[in-house]
């Protein structure tokens, strides 16, 4: 919606060819409705300095690294399959890999990375930076 309620146009949003009824409530000077309705594009009038700011939410999960050593406890507590990854560069350096079935699919973990419960109890994997960039032990 790139106009209010009352048919006026929010200034720098898109517009279209439909035929509106304008009412003559003093539009986004006057009406407190209008106003209202413009506001989450006022970042777009004031200008890209003004974008909306968020912050995540602080959340608690329970997640492991996957290791060679902790595979196989990790295997029967997440589910899924245990394979073995190849060194793209050297052949005889092998990783554990584990591949886990979501909802979307199967997911794959691959050594070093961090498998993630969720708090609807949803898998998905992290690599170690992003992983320590976004999550602390507590
Ligand atoms: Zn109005």
């Amino acid at each position: 919606m790139a106009y209010t309620r009352h048919g006026h146009h929010i200034p720098n949003t898109y517009t279209d060819a439909k035929e509106r009824q304008v009412a003559r409530c003093g539009g986004l000077r006057m009406c407190s409705e209008c106003i209202r309705d413009a506001s989450p594009y006022s970042w777009r009038q004031k200008g890209p300095s003004n974008m909306p700011t968020y912050q995540t939410k602080s959340e608690q999960v329970q997640a492991w690294q996957l290791t060679p050593e902790d595979a196989d406890s990790i295997t029967l507590m997440v589910g899924g399959k245990l394979v073995e990854e190849i060194d793209p560069e050297d052949a005889d350096k092998k990783f554990v890999g584990l591949n886990i079935p979501t909802l979307e699919g199967v997911i794959r973990a691959s050594e070093g990375d961090y498998i993630i419960k969720g708090p609807n109890g949803q898998y998905f994997v992290l690599k170690p930076n992003e992983f320590e960039y976004k999550y602390e032990s507590v």
